[in-house]
């Protein structure tokens, strides 16, 4: 059994844990999942509460944090899954809306011997610095070159706190996937080329491009106004900045250079 750790290597209490744990606002969970933490079968916890709102974001009922599943109702689910799953993503929402208890969270998880993941934009760049020690594994949301945060996410300094998670991470070491949903009316060929040219520079060198999907988009608007423009020629273009891209497997970019 391993300690309960925080980033810092110090042990958090059970008094710290317990009541974080039972104030823990979980707004659903999948009990399996291959592709949350890509290589593992996971079991996947949404987080309530999140402080942008993309336009584009699916899981805008979660925005607002009511809790809809008690913490020991996700405890009990994983002692009957142990030897069955080998791993658990927080995924949101944002988890980083309530660090504290996914930081208790995080520890229970290793405890019980299961691998742990997290998806996060890198909201809050502070709170991720001392959940990395926790994590196996990081889903890291890029929105676009970082000056275009702001129009993406409705939240003024978002790009520099991306930014800086993102610096996290890598510098960390931490095992992790940078992705991107690509909205047409949200990202033009040249943002996802200053995009991909940024994250060059920083060091990153994979990245999965994801179509955007309509389903829980809060803004009507713009469900309907997403019409795919990647094409073959900007994805060589891409590629060419930086060669692991992956494509979203539409059958015009199945094979594409
Ligand atoms: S950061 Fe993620 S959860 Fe928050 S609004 Fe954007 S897409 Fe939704």
């Amino acid at each position: 059994m391993s300690p309960h750790l925080h980033a810092g290597g110090c042990p958090l209490p059970p008094r710290v844990i317990a009541p974080a744990l039972a104030a823990m606002r979980l707004g659903g969970f999948v009990p399996w999942s291959s592709v949350d933490y890509p290589g593992h079968q996971s079991a996947v916890l949404f987080c309530g509460g999140c402080p942008w709102r993309c336009r584009y974001c699916h899981n805008s009922h979660l925005w607002h944090g009511t809790a809809e599943v008690p913490w020991r109702t996700v405890e009990e689910f994983l002692e009957r899954r142990r030897g069955l799953l080998d791993a658990v993503v927080i995924s949101g929402g944002e988890p980083l809306a309530q660090a504290q208890a996914v930081a208790a969270a995080l520890q229970v998880i290793r405890d019980k011997g299961f691998a742990t993941a997290m998806h996060t934009a890198g909201v809050a760049p502070r709170r991720l610095a001392r959940l990395l020690a926790l994590l196996d594994w990081v889903g890291l949301d890029i929105k676009g070159p970082f000056a275009r945060y702001p129009t993406i996410t409705g939240s003024r300094r978002s790009g520099l706190a991306a930014r800086a998670a993102l610096e996290m991470v890598l510098a960390a070491g931490v095992a992790c996937e940078l992705r991107t949903t690509v909205h047409s009316a949200l990202l033009s060929a040249a943002d996802l080329v200053a995009m991909v040219t940024e994250l060059r520079e920083l060091g990153v060198s994979r990245l999965v491009l994801k179509d955007f999907r309509s389903q829980g988009c809060a803004d009507a608007g713009l469900a309907v106004r997403h019409r795919p423009w990647l094409t073959p020629a900007l994805a060589a273009r891409l590629r060419a900045i930086m060669p692991d891209i992956v494509l979203p497997g539409r059958p015009e970019l199945v094979g594409a250079p």
